[in-house]
């Protein structure tokens, strides 16, 4: 997954963009729902958000890296929920 750090100034640039809807208003920062974060695999080039982004905030989560077969199954678990 994607983590959003310090850095977010709270334009609300990001939240719209996001395929899955993980990303919340925050205070004082935006956060990104771990479990819906897919980092736009099968559906972007790049995710979304960090294309954006304008202070360049979201980056990947070290404590949280996800193989591309792992995304691919958490996208497909979310869109059999909708
Ligand atoms: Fe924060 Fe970047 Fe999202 Fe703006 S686009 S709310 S700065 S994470």
């Amino acid at each position: 997954a994607l983590i959003i750090n310090d850095e977010c100034i709270a334009c609300d640039a990001c939240r719209e963009e996001c395929p899955t809807s993980a990303i919340e208003e925050g205070d004082p920062i935006y956060f990104i729902d771990p479990d819906r974060c897919i980092e736009c695999v099968g559906v972007y080039d790049e995710p979304a958000c960090v294309s954006v982004c304008p202070v360049d905030c979201i980056v990947p989560d070290k404590d949280n890296v996800e193989s591309i077969a792992e995304l691919q199954f958490k996208y497909k678990q979310l869109l059999n929920e909708e």
